[in-house]
């Protein structure tokens, strides 16, 4: 009896032993597996300081400090180059979050499993694919306008510049809270990314996309323009009449008329279909951030209103970061590039994370992407101007996004550079400003001017 109470006894420890050496392996495992998360978890006070990550520093492309996050931030020498990367880096207070930098946590802190946070000193450097000198040039380009600009490479991805407006200097905030004025009106968003637009005739690019893979006579059609383009009691408008335009110039004189009867050629359902191939108005994810979608809605809508829907208005919006990536792809013949903002993170010297040039599929026909490259550039030729971007063969299209009630138009401007040594696409969207080309064009000019410079130099 007593033997057999000690047998089982014994049993009972040992059993106890395994399931707290199992515990112990399972809990081992995990660590070695899982420790970098935990450690990186949002709540750790080693890596984060509010919604920031707080280690490391943040230069441009050039190596020009843009944030030292160790201890209470210290950002550029230079207010305006803090006040134009400001959205990209984040506050003190976190009121902006830095939108890429918190995904790398790990590559910034070096976090190793045998060793713990090694460079928890703060060793890790990130380089940002932003130009310090291409951010101040097209913050002032800006002025006190509301918008963004935005241009990248679209060969490699790299976002050589985005500016988001209004914005403030970090080291002197500004009394936003009791600012009645209203010039700092959504001043923590970063309109590249997180904002939408009503297009306007930027839009016209798409559906004039659509009509070159649609309708095989596109090129030989003329259309009429009147100045009113009627549905019954309804119409589709231009400020003047046209007159007889073949589809280049109905595209670069942005007949409104005309791409109606393009819309009444292709239906609202094919039309639908081009956006979604395209992607024009899906979020778009990279270096841990995803933008705002867009939005094309021709459910239940009158033919009017698919009309309109063709023209960049009705209920069309477009983010500004994925549709420069759709410039992008009609200037690399129909495959997109991915845009990025982290270049590279080292850690103690060591290449922690290394960016990579992430082509999509083939989305549109290399064909239209041709067709649509020279109508975009005979755009350029025929109304805004080629001595406004020397030695660049932009190609471009102007739009107007009539927002209605008090507000101005929003102008908009998207298009690239048709030149291997200068693989540039753009987005300018400038809010309550008027017209697309007159608002657009001098700003993107002086931005391309310092592009222009950047790859000569390089
Ligand atoms: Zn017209």
């Amino acid at each position: 009896m007593r033997l057999n109470r000690i047998a089982s006894r014994s049993i009972a420890i040992l059993l106890l032993v395994i399931i707290l050496l199992g515990g112990m392996g399972f809990f081992l495992i995990e660590y070695f597996l899982n420790a970098g998360d935990w450690v990186m978890h949002e709540g750790s006070p080693h890596v984060y300081s509010g919604p920031n990550i707080g280690t490391g520093i943040v230069t441009d492309r050039d190596g020009i400090l843009l944030l030292d996050m160790n201890g209470n931030r210290t950002y550029a020498v230079t207010q305006a180059l803090r006040e134009s990367t400001l959205h990209w880096l984040g506050d003190r207070y976190g009121y902006i979050s830095a939108p890429a930098l918190p995904s790398y946590a790990k590559e910034m802190a070096g976090y190793h499993s045998l060793t713990g946070l090694y460079s928890y000193s703060g060793a890790g450097q990130a380089t940002l694919t932003l130009s310090a000198r291409l951010q101040m040039v097209a913050l002032e380009a800006l002025g006190d306008y509301k918008g963004t600009v935005a241009v990248y490479n679209y060969k490699t991805g790299e976002i050589l510049c985005a500016v988001s407006t209004p914005t403030y200097d970090p080291d002197n905030v500004p009394d936003i809270e009791g600012d009645t004025s209203g010039i700092y009106e959504g001043v923590y968003m970063n309109r590249f990314i997180q904002s939408v637009y009503i297009p306007g005739s930027i839009f016209k690019i798409v559906t004039t996309a659509a009509a070159l893979e649609e309708i095989p006579d596109i090129q030989e059609q003329t259309f009429t323009c009147t100045g009113t383009y009627s549905y019954g009691t309804d119409a589709v408008t231009c400020e003047r009449s046209h007159g007889t335009l073949d589809f280049k110039s109905a595209m670069a004189q942005s007949c409104n008329c005309a791409y109606a009867q393009i819309v009444d050629q292709l239906g609202a359902e094919t039309l639908r279909q081009y956006v979604e191939r395209y992607q024009v108005t899906q979020a778009l994810s990279f270096d841990g951030i995803t933008t705002a979608a867009g939005n094309f809605d021709v459910n239940d809508a009158a033919a009017v209103q698919v009309a309109w829907s063709g023209i960049g208005q009705h209920k069309d919006q477009i983010n500004p970061c994925r549709f420069m990536t759709f410039m992008g792809t009609i200037a690399n013949g129909g495959v997109g590039v991915e845009p990025y903002l982290v270049s590279k993170i080292t850690c103690d010297g060591s290449v922690t994370y290394s960016a990579q040039a992430v082509r999509t599929e083939q989305i549109m026909p290399e064909s239209v992407a041709q067709e649509l490259q020279a109508m975009m550039r005979n755009n350029v030729l025929e109304k805004y101007g080629e001595e406004n971007f020397p030695g660049l063969t932009v190609c471009a299209k102007s739009g107007t996004g009539q927002v209605g009630g008090d507000q101005k138009s929003n102008a908009m401007f998207a298009g690239f550079v048709d030149d291997e040594a200068y693989p540039l696409a753009f987005i300018v969207a400038v809010e309550d400003a008027g017209y697309g080309r007159h608002v657009c064009v001098p700003i993107l000019s002086k931005v391309l001017a310092e592009c222009k410079v950047l790859f000569d130099a390089a």
